[in-house]
C-alpha cells in the first residue's frame, strides 16, 4: 500500500526541484503541506531547491517542530496562520521572485493579460509591508490580506500562493511569476487589453476537469527527472 505521507514528501521534493530549475526560488522561500491529522510537512531552514526527502520536517499547527533534523523557517507563522484561516488550503508556497516584487511595487496586483494569469482573476491583494512574517500576529495579517484568494503579493518582499493540491500549487507558483513577467513586458506598450471576467470564469472552469494540469505538470517534471 502506498504511504500517503511518503508520497506527499516525494511530491514536495519534486515540486521544489521544478521551482529551482525554473529559477523562481533561490536560497530562500518555503513549501508546506497540511496532513490529514493537522500536522504540517515543511521544507526546513535551507534553500528549498536543495531539499532532499530526509530533510523535510514535521511541525504542528503552532509551527513547533515535531520531527526531523532541520529547523523551521523564520516565516513559518505565515503558513500556520493561513492554514488556521483557510480550511480549503492544503499547501502553501512562499517565495521572492523579482517579477512579483516589481509588480507589487507598482501597487496594482496581477492583471490578466494571458491565460497564465486567469487563476488570479479574483485579484491578488498586496500586503503592504516588506517585513518578514516571523510572528503569529504578522501571519494573521497576511492571512487576512489573502482572504479567500489564491495568491497574495508582499510589497518589497515576494508572494505567497495557496492551493488544495500540490499539482495545482506548482502551476499557480509558476504562473504567478509568468503573469507578472508578461505584465512587466507589456507595461511600456500603452493601454492593455485584459481578459474579461467572463473569459476568466470560462477558462477556470476548464481547470476543474480531471487531469486538467497533467500536461502542464508533466512537462515541468520531465525537465528535472531523467
Ligand atoms: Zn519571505
Amino acid at each position: 500500500m502506498i504511504d500517503v505521507v511518503e508520497a506527499t514528501k516525494e511530491k514536495m521534493v519534486l515540486v521544489c526541484k521544478v521551482l529551482q530549475k525554473q529559477r523562481v526560488i533561490d536560497g530562500y522561500g518555503h513549501l508546506t503541506v497540511r496532513l490529514a491529522d493537522g500536522r504540517i510537512l515543511s521544507t526546513p531552514h535551507m534553500p528549498p531547491g536543495k531539499v532532499a526527502l530526509r530533510d523535510l520536517i514535521v511541525i504542528n499547527a503552532e509551527g513547533e517542530k515535531l520531527e526531523g533534523a532541520g529547523e523551521p523557517n523564520g516565516e513559518t507563522p505565515m503558513h500556520t496562520s493561513i492554514y488556521k484561516a483557510r480550511a480549503d488550503v492544503q499547501c502553501i508556497l512562499h517565495y521572492h521572485p523579482d517579477e512579483v516584487i516589481a509588480v507589487a511595487a507598482a501597487g496594482e496586483g496581477i492583471k490578466v493579460l494571458s491565460n497564465s494569469g486567469v487563476h488570479f482573476y479574483r485579484g491578488t491583494p498586496i500586503y503592504d509591508s516588506p517585513l518578514l512574517i516571523r510572528t503569529h500576529q504578522l501571519g494573521d495579517k497576511v492571512a487576512a490580506a489573502l482572504g479567500d484568494r489564491s495568491a497574495v503579493l508582499l510589497r518589497g518582499h515576494g508572494g505567497t500562493v495557496v492551493s488544495h493540491s500540490l499539482d495545482n500549487l506548482l502551476r499557480l507558483g509558476l504562473d504567478l511569476v509568468r503573469a507578472a513577467k508578461l505584465q512587466i513586458m507589456a507595461a511600456p506598450l500603452g493601454a492593455l487589453k485584459t481578459h474579461s471576467r467572463e473569459e476568466c470564469e470560462q477558462m477556470v472552469k476548464g481547470h476543474d476537469q480531471p487531469n486538467a494540469n497533467r500536461r502542464y505538470i508533466d512537462y515541468y517534471i520531465s525537465e528535472v527527472v531523467d
